[in-house]
């Protein structure tokens, strides 16, 4: 579904992504670890097309991204994104929040598009917030709302970069759960994240970078259990 080859990526002087392959298959749920500064958030924004390449290629099922347009509007409605900062529209009710793109990219009617939200509300745990505004909700349920507007796009793939980082620890788990949930339910999903519990239960494979490079790229319990480079072995030892 997701298909990255020979990608290269240039902040000037700075080499951020080496060479990068990767392949996320439909269903598949890959967390993405390692050092800051390893170009994990690039990777993703890249997927999006919010951030250019300067080399390789980057198919999302099977096309390459498009540049401008309605075309790359609608790659990012197929491409879900979650930020570690919630960020929502802040004039926008919670229900506006995930209309809008339904009727604005996906051409739905308002009363549709807001009988989804309603819906995806629902699931995410925060039926009863729909007509606060983003700065009335907990941070938990500001990141929660976010997944459902990325949701209400019926994205083939979701990209999650952090979204518990910025969280209370006491949100962190609902947030989780509403994860764990969308990944039992079959969602492609990239997760970068810092949660090794998730990563452990959630995961198909856990892809590791340092230094702008994909340095492991394996299944979660082989991964944690025997990490074959000194820079994995180094960063585990650091934060488990
Ligand atoms: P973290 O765990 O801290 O979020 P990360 O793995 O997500 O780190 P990136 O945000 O992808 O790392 O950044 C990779 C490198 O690129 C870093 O050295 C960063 O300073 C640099 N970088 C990121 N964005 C830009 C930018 N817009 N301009 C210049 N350099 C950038
Ligand atoms: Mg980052």
């Amino acid at each position: 579904l997701i298909e990255l080859r020979a990608v290269n990526k240039y902040f000037g002087d700075l080499h951020v992504l080496q060479d990068i392959d990767l392949t996320v298959d439909r269903g598949e749920v890959v967390v993405v670890i390692g050092p800051s500064g390893s170009g994990k958030s690039t990777l993703c924004r890249a997927i999006n097309r919010l951030e250019t390449i300067q080399s390789g290629t980057i198919l999302v099922d099977g096309q390459p991204l498009p540049e401008e347009g309605k075309a790359l509007a609608r790659l990012r409605a197929d491409v879900g994104m979650v930020f570690q900062s919630f960020n929502l529209f802040a004039h926008k009710t919670v229900l506006q929040n995930v209309s809008l793109g339904q009727v604005k990219v996906r051409g739905r009617k308002k009363e549709e598009a807001d009988r989804r939200s309603h819906e995806l509300l629902d699931r995410v745990g925060v039926a009863n917030q729909a007509d606060k505004y983003p700065a009335q909700l907990s941070g938990g349920q500001q990141q929660r709302v976010a997944i459902a507007r990325a949701l209400a796009m019926e994205p083939k793939v979701m990209l999650f970069d952090e979204p518990t980082s910025a969280l209370d620890p006491e949100m962190i788990n609902e947030v989780l759960e509403v994860m764990r949930q969308l990944a039992a339910d079959g969602m492609t999903m990239i997760v970068v994240t810092h949660e090794m519990g998730f990563a452990r239960s959630a995961a198909n494979r856990v892809v590791f970078m340092a230094d702008g490079r994909i340095v492991e790229d394996r299944t979660p319990d082989e991964f944690f259990t025997r990490p074959e480079s000194d820079r994995a072995k180094d960063f585990l030892s650091k934060i488990l």
